[in-house]
């Protein structure tokens, strides 16, 4: 099993990083993917990946931490991808989000560049959503962003989910399924082809239903694996083939298995 996002570069894993991967592989776990967000999280990014062999990354800044001048971190991140030691997967975390206090002329402009680079670097693209699927699909259009990648915590209809997939987009499934009032986005789960979905926690983020105001980690997972074989009827053994086999298949440019 694999979480195609968890943010394990933050600081709140810093003290104890080794037994959170610990009880992570215990619970199933083989791979982790840690999508960038900052500069300074990129080279944290790079130090675990080198400690950790089964740690993936990507690099990208993530809306939350934009400022109103993003000049630097865009010349940063394309120096990071030109030097960096440890090739990234994917371009990301990156999006729009409607929710932040950065003006959304300043977020497109970011998030145009950023899949400018993806496409230079022939790379696919995480993408942050929020109440901007409308948006999103509208830039992929007009960039023409033939790439593909990760429509990460999708939530949403099924419609907008036909739309991504149909653009070559995979949709992370994570702890939203877990709550049962999410019935949108757990209809749209039960329908949607397995061979579109990956597994993902968001952590430290995002926590699962029952342990709201806590720290999420990876090893939660089991508990949207659960969710998606009640929901869809599937076995989860079944499910964590597919969506791991989803993931060397997004990838499998990089080589990763
Ligand atoms: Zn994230």
């Amino acid at each position: 099993m694999i979480d195609s996002h968890c943010h394990l570069d933050f600081d709140t894993f810093k003290d104890d990083i080794d037994s959170v991967l610990a009880r992570a592989r215990k619970a199933g776990l083989r791979r982790f993917l840690i999508p960038g967000t900052t500069p300074d999280g990129w080279q944290r990014q790079v130090t675990l990946s080198k400690r950790y062999k089964d740690i993936d990354v990507a690099y990208g800044l993530h809306p939350y931490f934009l400022h109103k001048d993003n000049q630097s971190g865009l010349q940063a991140l394309s120096e990071h991808l030109s030097h960096c030691d440890v090739m990234p997967l994917a371009i990301g975390e990156i999006g729009l989000d409607a929710t932040v206090d950065i003006p959304e002329k300043e977020q497109l402009s970011v998030l145009d560049t950023q899949l400018e680079m993806a496409k230079d670097a022939g790379l696919p693209v995480i993408l942050h959503h929020r109440k901007t699927h409308h948006l999103l699909l509208e830039r992929l259009k007009a960039m023409k962003f033939e790439n593909g990648g990760i429509i990460h915590a999708f939530s949403g209809s099924q419609q907008v989910a036909e739309d991504y997939i149909d653009r070559g987009f995979m949709l992370g499934v994570g702890g939203t399924i877990t709550y049962t009032r999410a019935q949108k986005t757990r209809e749209t789960f039960k329908s949607v082809p397995l061979s579109s979905l990956l597994l993902e926690t968001d952590s430290p983020d995002m926590p699962m239903s029952g342990r709201q105001g806590k720290r999420n980690e990876p090893a939660f997972i089991r508990q949207v694996l659960s969710s998606l074989s009640e929901l869809r009827d599937e076995d989860e053994q079944r499910l964590i083939d597919m969506t791991s086999a989803n993931y060397s298949r997004l990838f499998s440019s990089k080589g990763t298995g």
